[in-house]
């Protein structure tokens, strides 16, 4: 199989506020988060981030080996918060043909366009799992850019050949230090292996979120948190779920939340630049 080349242009967006007639430059953080599979418990997860004033991006195929919710509840869904494709079939893009997958990438698009009559951008192959083949096909099929499961990076996206890859920082599921050590060295994502050893104190995941989360506004980037609605219901996980959105919205004044797609179109035109005050008088009024 081709290897997965991820690098590409580093992004860096600069947040510019005024103090006393004074205009301070640090880097900007932004916080985001994504919803995966479009079980029909993703409403629970909504209305989670719509008490504490979050964004986020639902990616939804139409079939998958679990529930999917239907087309109504989609639009319903669409009117709030950005909808990503998930291909149709939830197909893992490389146990499938090259035919099958630009079917399962384009035809994802346009079904989800249709349904929602909005512009559809973001895409995440499921399992994570894609080849630099696929990230042509998502090119091609007129997405700007790609949800992937790198774990712990507080990165912007990547400029890849004109498609932006979004990585993640933490996976709302009890992972062992095992599995996010795997997921850095799989990536040579030394920075990740680095972080991980710096805020491993914090087991809980939602402990490991917030101390990530601090990091992310002392040094600028992007936090974004991940998951699956069915999987909070498998591990019990909604009061966790509810503490990590809590802890969230209380930094959305310094790191304004953002849906997946926003994110990637201020990274496309990079050193773009935040004008905080504004922000901080746009959120007072
Ligand atoms: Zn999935």
């Amino acid at each position: 199989m081709e290897p997965i080349e991820e690098f590409g242009n580093d992004v860096t967006i600069s947040a510019r506020s005024t103090i006393d007639g004074e205009t301070i430059v640090r880097p900007a953080t932004f916080i985001t988060t994504s919803w995966d599979d479009g079980h029909p418990l993703d409403l629970r997860v909504a209305e989670l981030l719509s008490k504490y004033g979050l964004r986020g991006t639902f990616y939804i195929p139409m079939s998958a080996e679990n529930e999917t919710m239907p087309a109504a509840q989609i639009r319903e869904l669409s009117l709030t918060f950005e909808i990503g494709a998930h291909t149709l079939h939830h197909a893992v893009l490389t146990e499938t043909t090259e035919q099958k997958a630009w079917q399962e990438i384009a035809g994802s698009k346009s079904w989800l366009e249709n349904n929602t009559g909005l512009p559809c951008l973001m895409f995440c192959p499921p399992k994570g799992k894609y080849t630099n083949r696929h990230l042509e096909m998502v090119r091609t099929a007129g997405y700007l850019g790609v949800r992937n499961v790198e774990l712990l990076s507080l990165d912007f996206p990547r400029n890849n050949a004109g498609i932006m890859l979004l990585p993640t920082t933490i996976q709302a599921y009890p992972h062992g230090s095992l599995a996010f050590a795997k997921n850095a060295v799989k990536r040579m994502a030394l920075k990740n292996l680095l972080r991980l050893m710096t805020h491993s104190r914090s087991t809980d995941w939602p402990a490991l979120a917030r101390s990530l989360l601090h990091e992310s506004i002392r040094c600028g980037g992007v936090f974004h948190l991940w998951g699956h609605s069915w999987e909070l219901q498998e591990t019990g996980h909604w009061q966790r779920l509810d503490e990590a959105l809590r802890c969230m919205s209380e930094v959305a004044i310094q790191a304004p939340s953002l849906t997946n797609g926003q994110i990637c179109q201020r990274a496309l035109s990079s050193n773009a630049s935040v004008d905080e005050t504004a922000l901080r008088e746009e959120i007072a009024r």
